[in-house]
């Protein structure tokens, strides 16, 4: 058995201001029903990531702060991203257990004893695992499902029905800080992490107040980088496509010379026009692809800092 451990609560928070107040009150009193089991540490804590909110998210931290120690906030100076945020509270912040969890409490929070329990068993990580997908739209559904298909069929290893809702030791963060990329995509970074994992089953919520901070391009893109930073799959389809294409190309080559000698070679406008048309499409579109991962290379390149802290409540 290991000794009783200290807890961080990591909870990433974007304009999050008709939540956040209910989302603490929550957090802090599932802390303290932990912390009374002596299920962990009295010094464990809650950090709130504030990601360059624009409305009160900030004012509602400091307040709460204010009431109680126990509840820490990260401001950083702009808008960086969700998994910036995430990564931003996980590194600065001193725990022996760290919980990440989304500020409006879709994630169930009654299975945090079960997580802990969990490490105490001997596990670095824990992941939170959604049983049903009832509460999403049937396009986020159906769109999530396509997606860890993809992935699957890409050779990226990922768990299903998992988002950012997970447990991870003092250690598995040590080692997730030595991956240095900079299109973050956590997800699929824990898992290359090792060490003795698995999975806690939970129902998720819907959001009770305020909106999604994923809209569907932020999604997209999101999907995108989660594909070219961890998959090289579609540069050698690419690649075997272009190699099929050549082969067919000579045919319709040779297929050209034999219509010319035969006298007819007028004809077939419309069949030439379908070529070009269709091919043009092609090659719009692989040099999409590519251009994904020169995008990620030149990220990756500048070595820019993931996210900057602008002040602290400890
Ligand atoms: N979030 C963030 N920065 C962003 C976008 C989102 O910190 O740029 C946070 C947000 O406050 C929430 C979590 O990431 O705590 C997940 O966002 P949301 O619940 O809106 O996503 P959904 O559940 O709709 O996928
Ligand atoms: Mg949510």
């Amino acid at each position: 058995m290991k000794n009783i451990a200290e807890l961080a609560i990591i909870v990433p928070c974007f304009n999050e201001e008709e939540v956040l107040r209910s989302s603490i009150k929550t957090l802090s009193s599932e802390l303290k029903k932990l912390v009374k089991n002596k299920t962990i540490k009295e010094t464990s804590k809650i950090v709130l990531v504030n990601d360059g909110s624009t409305d009160s998210t900030w004012q509602i931290i400091e307040k709460a702060h204010q009431k109680d120690s126990r509840i820490k906030g990260i401001s950083l100076s702009r808008n960086f991203g969700h998994q910036e945020a995430l990564l931003a509270g996980l590194y600065n912040t001193e725990a022996d257990i760290y919980i990440t969890i989304d500020a409006d409490l879709q994630d169930d929070v009654s299975v945090l004893s079960q997580m802990v329990e969990n490490y105490y068993k001997g596990y670095d990580i824990v992941y939170g695992v959604r049983n049903k997908r009832d509460t999403d739209s049937y396009f986020k559904r159906t769109s999530a499902l396509f997606f860890y298909k993809l992935m699957k069929w890409l050779g990226v290893e990922l768990v299903s029905n998992h988002a950012d809702f997970r447990l991870l030791s003092r250690r598995a963060v040590a080692a997730m800080s030595e991956f240095k990329e900079k299109n973050l995509f956590l997800r699929a970074i824990v898992p290359l992490v090792g060490f003795k994992s698995c999975n806690v089953y939970y129902n998720r919520k819907k959001r009770e107040a305020g909106t999604t901070k994923y809209p569907f391009k932020k999604m997209l893109l999101f999907a995108l980088r989660g594909i070219s930073s961890f998959s090289a799959v579609p540069l050698h389809l690419i690649t075997l496509f272009g190699i099929l294409i050549s082969f067919l190309s000579f045919l319709l080559m040779l297929w050209t010379v034999y219509g010319y000698f035969n006298g007819s070679t007028i004809t077939g406008w419309a069949s030439l026009m379908s070529v070009i048309t269709f091919f043009s499409g092609i090659t719009i579109l692989f040099m999409g692809i590519i251009g994904e991962y020169i995008a990620s290379i030149f990220v990756e390149v500048k070595n820019r800092p993931v996210y900057i802290i602008d002040q602290r409540l400890d």
